[in-house]
């Protein structure tokens, strides 16, 4: 692990303390870090006062956020739908997300601009697909070979576990546990989130 307790302050205020570690079990760093920001968000919701909600994130107040905060959001979202008033606007989280989502990026593509993060990334640093795409759009040319580099180390990896689970599943086994899921993962992005493909 890489920066651990240290707190790095970007040049527009954003903090990411260990959001963006290299961890091996984490999968994709950017989503691991949207992950834990959403959930923040959620549970910070009764600051927040969210007056539109996409399908997922209604469907996350009404299961993961405590029964009041969550009936005092539906409640006011469900009023405002009665009154046409959320017609034409978009979830107030999704669009958090994608500020943040930015965010992480260029502060992942600073990161990566140092040796220690760099080798450690390259060991075992994890990105979903969407995330490594995008930050391949964004990257200087000279940090690109690590991102692609990267992610053809995660694919070769799952693909080889695909076939061994393919071949165990074709003669009645079941072998390899979670590896469906890190497929998905790896293909769309962490489970509960909305990633842009
Ligand atoms: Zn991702
Ligand atoms: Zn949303």
């Amino acid at each position: 692990m890489l920066g651990k307790n240290n707190m790095t302050t970007s040049q527009n205020g954003f903090n990411s303390s260990q959001d963006l570690e290299v961890n091996q079990e984490s999968g994709c760093l950017i989503c691991a870090a949207l992950k834990k920001f959403q959930s923040d968000c959620l549970e910070k919701m009764c600051d927040q006062k969210p007056r539109c909600l996409c399908s997922i994130h209604t469907w996350l107040v009404a299961k993961s956020v405590d029964a009041e905060i969550a009936a005092d959001t539906l409640l006011r979202v469900l009023d405002d739908a009665l009154q046409g008033k959320s017609y034409g606007f978009s979830c107030e989280i999704c669009s958090s997300l994608e500020e943040r989502e930015q965010l992480e990026a260029d502060e992942f593509l600073t990161r990566l601009q140092t040796p220690a993060y760099q080798a450690s990334f390259r060991e075992h640093g994890g990105l979903c697909i969407p995330h490594a795409r995008r930050l391949f759009d964004q990257a200087p040319k000279e940090l690109r070979e690590i991102i692609v580099f990267s992610v053809k180390r995660e694919t070769g990896a799952l693909r080889a576990n695909l076939m061994v689970l393919l071949d165990s599943a074709r003669v009645g086994m079941q072998t390899h546990p979670g590896v469906l899921g890190r497929v998905a993962e790896h293909l769309v992005g962490k489970r509960g989130l909305q990633i842009r493909l």
